[in-house]
């Protein structure tokens, strides 16, 4: 029997108003029903924002250090549930145990990272121009949050935003994405059990049109943070800009990795299969440009392809498969319909391209790790972020063509070069024009302690992830405090000291 799934609205679980339902399906084997979930609408996110409205001001009035412990209580329960949340994930989201219970492990990092942002929320003292007065900086939370998710990093990226947020004052409304909605139901559970007051978070499942956007034009929502596709992100960065919302978004790439001639060969193949199946291409990070260099190309496509034709399929709960299915029936028939226009465009399809049904296989979405040649840099495959394990081969014969090919694209989330040559590392760094830039390692693979974002269509808005430089940047404003303790009144720019 599928779990009955719920909303959760100032403490309390419940259906949503009209009692619409869906279902969430195992990607992997659409046979399984993990859940039955609220297909909530505006009714249910009105209640939700008026939980969060009425619970604002007294978590934000909670001292900072007491918000982070009940961080650091999220972060114990999420150790001690790591390996059924990973199983979870990996039945509910399709990526394979290892990458599940990584997706687990980030939530568990970013939990505890910002934990301790609640004893570290500085500002600054700065000196006054007038005697007997000074002046300081203090980061105050923006209000109530809309946090809307997607489905690749079920765990994570939920912990992403909500870890931040809270240890900084704000109250949330969390709308997960419709297709990993039981996975963010645990995590809600998480929060209740360690302790967070009601209406600090709410839950409202649902769809994006129906339910995420009325939720980020409600009147009473301060803050919008959003991951998801690009498309949806910039239109609701118009709302959020005529509504005078604050604003992040984190949307698409399509990362480069450059491999030059003098890279270590044995290296830059594994980064390459990792950044472009890993996750079955389903990260805004993967790879899925890879920019070769003349000399090296005949011998790094051999050894490429040669382990990409290896990689094992099927259920991730089985450690021996290296490669899940595709998210949805939607997502899938997206990715084929990517390899027939990169063939009517004119490259080769050197590897794969076509859906994986072997045995159980049958009953999921799965997709073969498929490999472009004789791309060329401006064709839709090289240009369109396509979320699938689908990558293009690119022939250069030096840096600069690399480097120019590898920024000539809408996006600038993450890059990475192979190369022993400090001097040419050196100048990708400088050059390559992404939030997130990789030496001798994949485009795959930030930590959380660092600020995470892209430049160009990629994003907008603070970083996220980090402290300062990064989330704190969105889930706080500032405030600046000017105290005169002369006892006169003294004028700035005017009186003579
Ligand atoms: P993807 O193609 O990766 O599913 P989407 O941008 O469609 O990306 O979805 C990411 C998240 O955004 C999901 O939680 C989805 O429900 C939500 N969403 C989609 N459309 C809208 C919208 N118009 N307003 C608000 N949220 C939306």
């Amino acid at each position: 029997m599928p779990e009955t799934i719920k909303n959760y609205i100032n403490g309390e679980w419940v259906n949503a108003v009209q009692g619409n339902t869906f279902e969430s399906r195992n990607p992997a084997d659409n046979r399984e029903i993990l859940g039955t979930i609220p297909d909530s609408d505006h009714v249910d996110v009105d209640h939700a924002v008026n939980a969060a409205r009425a619970a604002f001001r007294s978590w934000s009035l909670t001292p900072a250090p007491k918000r982070g412990e009940v961080l650091y209580r999220v972060a114990e329960i999420l150790v001690k549930r790591k390996q059924a949340l990973g199983e979870l994930c990996c039945r509910e989201m399709g990526k394979v145990i290892a990458e599940s219970l990584g997706d687990v492990q980030e939530a568990i990092d970013m939990a505890y990272f910002m934990a301790g942002e609640g004893r570290r929320l500085q500002g600054e003292t700065i000196p006054s121009e007038l005697p007997l007065k000074d002046a300081k900086s203090i980061r105050v939370p923006v209000g109530v949050f809309a946090q809307i998710t997607p489905w690749n990093f079920p765990t994570a990226i939920p912990i992403w935003k909500l870890a931040p947020a809270l240890v900084a004052g704000n109250t949330v409304v969390f709308k997960p994405a419709e297709e990993t909605p039981v996975c963010a139901t645990r995590l809600v559970e998480i929060f209740e059990e360690a302790g967070l007051p009601p209406g600090v978070l709410n839950l409202v499942h649902g769809f994006g049109e129906k339910a995420g956007e009325p939720l980020v034009r409600h009147a009473d929502v301060d803050g919008v943070s959003f991951t998801g596709s690009n498309a949806v992100g910039e239109h609701l960065a118009v709302i959020c800009a005529e509504q005078h919302k604050a604003f992040m978004m984190e949307t698409g790439g399509k990362n480069p990795i450059i491999i030059m001639d003098d890279a270590n060969l044995d290296l830059a193949v594994e980064g390459a299969l990792w950044g472009a199946f890993g996750t079955t291409g389903q990260r805004c990070t993967a790879a899925s440009r890879l920019i070769v260099h003349d000399n090296i190309y005949d011998a790094f496509l051999d050894s490429f392809t040669e382990k990409a034709r290896h990689i094992t399929i099927g259920n991730g709960l089985n450690p021996a498969h290296q490669m899940g299915p595709i998210i949805s029936k939607a997502q899938y028939d997206k990715v084929l319909s990517y390899i027939d226009i990169g063939q009517q465009d004119g490259a080769t399809l050197h590897l794969g391209g076509k859906a994986y049904t072997k045995g159980e296989c049958a009953h999921g979405t799965f997709i073969e790790p498929s490999i472009f040649t004789d791309v060329t840099p401006k064709m839709r495959i090289a240009q369109e972020e396509i979320f699938g394990p689908v990558v293009s081969i690119i022939r250069v014969s030096d840096l600069a063509e690399a480097i120019d090919i590898a920024n000539d694209i809408r996006y600038g989330l993450s890059a990475a070069i192979y190369s022993q040559d400090v001097n040419k590392t050196a100048i990708a760094e400088r050059d390559l024009d992404a939030g997130l830039v990789y030496i001798n390692a994949s485009t795959i693979g930030a930590e959380i302690q660092l600020p995470f974002g892209g430049t160009k269509h990629t994003g907008a808005g603070p970083r996220e992830a980090g402290g300062r430089g990064g989330a704190l940047d969105l889930y706080t404003k500032w405030k600046i405090i000017y105290r005169d303790f002369s006892g006169k009144l003294q004028k700035a720019q005017m009186d003579e000291t």
